[in-house]
């Protein structure tokens, strides 16, 4: 099986980018502009406070551990989970200063409500899948919190959803050897693009970015 040298992994995160729309990964991760908006900055805000660092308590029977580091070499990436739940079960791993056998569960915090693509999912999986390789076991689902209706939302990691992720980190690492920006295609997810400034210019040669997309959007509908 091909493994990653660790200067050659990209960001876990990235693959939500890249399900959004492959150019958008491209214009964050290889030519590396970031545009903060109101979506990006409210994201932030609720990371840092999944994120805090290093913590790690035992609430009943179940461990909890916020932003533990992850990577895989098989898959050529890192990153972080904002919290790792450990259950107490039969057969599952070892952790230090805890008795017993615990099962890992990924749960990742999103600021608004379940969205009609799969990028959440994508990146939980892709964590999952890290951890089963770090740790050796097998995660079979895992939680995504949306802030905005605030529960969490069950995500099974099935081989469809397994073979997504690994397809998609195979594509963007060809892009990123390449250096490849591949071109835009107006949709309705501009709207919501942070990066909608730097790139719709790009694409229609136009001062005004907002006005293309709106024409093109009107066009469209
Ligand atoms: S503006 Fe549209 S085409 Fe350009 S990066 Fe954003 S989503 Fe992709």
């Amino acid at each position: 099986m091909k493994e990653y040298k660790e200067e050659d992994f990209l960001m876990l995160s990235g693959i939500q980018h890249y399900a959004f729309c492959a150019r958008q990964w491209a214009l964050i991760h290889i030519e590396q502009q970031w545009e903060e908006n109101y979506f990006t900055v409210m994201g932030n805000i609720m990371h840092e406070n999944a994120h805090d660092k290093d913590f790690t308590e035992k609430r009943k029977s179940v461990v909890i551990t916020r932003g533990m580091p992850v990577f895989s070499r098989t898959m050529g990436v890192r990153g972080d989970c904002d919290v790792v739940e450990f259950y107490q079960s039969e057969g599952g791993i070892l952790l230090s200063n805890y008795p017993g056998t615990y099962q890992p569960i990924p749960v990742e915090y999103k600021r608004g409500k379940p969205k009609d693509h799969d990028a959440d999912a994508l990146q939980l999986c892709a964590q999952a899948m890290c951890l089963e390789e770090m740790l050796v076991t097998d995660i079979p689902k895992g939680f995504l919190y949306y802030g905005e209706i605030r529960r969490r939302i069950e995500v099974l990691f099935d081989e469809e959803l397994r073979k997504k992720v690994r397809d998609s980190f195979e594509k963007m690492h060809q892009m990123f050897a390449r250096n490849h920006t591949p071109k835009g295609k107006v949709t309705k997810s501009c709207k919501a693009c942070s990066l909608v400034e730097q790139c719709l210019p790009k694409l229609s040669k136009k001062s005004s970015a907002i006005a293309y997309l709106q024409r093109n959007l009107e066009e469209e509908e």
